[in-house]
């Protein structure tokens, strides 16, 4: 962090090339969107990454999401989402468990950068899940710290077993919910910012083998992405564009990806 203490952030966050600017929390998701289907479809474009850039945001950052993900070592946010130096903060833990530090780092990067959209990021076949189900079966705790991020889990493995939820994907969505709701209960300063429409919040599932991500909660109900400021993908045809593009029917990729994936089937362990 380089603002002093908790001070306020640079009061212009779009004045360096390759800053998105300030986002509502709708758009940040759709930038978010738009990077993992760059990255799924094999055409990341790996913005703010050069030299360039790292001189521009050295004096002041304005990340337009925070990730608090798995601590997993295929689960790197820049890369998943195909962005670069300065767009994301990124708090990870085994298990996305959240404590003290981690809430004051989301509450950092929400109030003091501004940073509209915190996402929970889990993953498919969650080590840490896996590990505490282990736990809770044989009823032996793991040694060490370990066991604080299996304690944290427990919580979610409950209500898995209450709903009768019992493949292992089927309990890294529920853990990913319960630590939305956790996080929210738990931090009146990220509620507040919520509550006032300056925040939101969304839970995530990430396919290791895939790629892509799936929304499995979000607060405010029924948040969803904007539609995604960034320019297309793929490159305009050359000789007798389309008349309207907005007119288009073909949904943005953020709208593409979170429809195509939205029922929860649970699937195989
Ligand atoms: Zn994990």
């Amino acid at each position: 962090m380089t603002e002093a203490g908790l001070g306020r952030a640079d009061p212009s966050p779009a004045a360096r090339p390759g800053d998105l600017g300030p986002l509502a929390p709708g758009q940040a998701l759709a930038e978010l969107h738009a990077g993992n289907h760059r990255f799924v479809t094999g055409m990341p474009r790996h913005p703010n990454q050069d030299a360039g850039h790292r001189a521009a945001v050295a004096d002041g950052q304005h990340p337009f999401a925070v990730i608090v993900g798995c601590s997993d070592s295929r689960l790197a946010a820049e890369i998943i989402f195909d962005r670069g130096l300065g767009d994301l903060f990124v708090v990870r833990t085994a298990g996305h468990t959240v404590g003290p530090e981690v809430l004051g780092s989301v509450e950092y990067a929400v109030t003091v950068l501004g940073t509209p959209l915190v996402v929970v990021l889990g993953h498919d076949s969650c080590g840490a899940v896996q590990a505490a189900r282990a736990a809770a079966s044989t009823g032996t705790p793991p040694v060490g710290h370990l066991r604080a991020v299996v304690d944290a889990v427990v919580p979610s493995l409950r209500r898995a077993a209450e709903r009768g939820v019992e493949d292992i994907n089927g309990i890294v969505d529920i853990h990913i919910a319960q630590t939305v709701e956790a996080m929210l209960a738990e931090s009146p300063v990220l509620a507040a910012e919520v509550t006032a429409g300056r925040c939101a919040v969304v839970g995530m599932s990430y396919r290791l083998s895939a790629g892509g991500v799936r929304t499995v909660a979000a607060v405010p109900a029924g948040f969803a992405p904007a539609v995604p400021p960034a320019p297309a993908v793929t490159p305009a045809p050359a000789v007798t564009p389309a008349p309207a593009a907005q007119d288009a029917p073909t949904p943005p990729p953020g709208a593409a990806l979170l429809q195509g994936a939205a029922p929860a089937a649970p699937a195989a362990a």
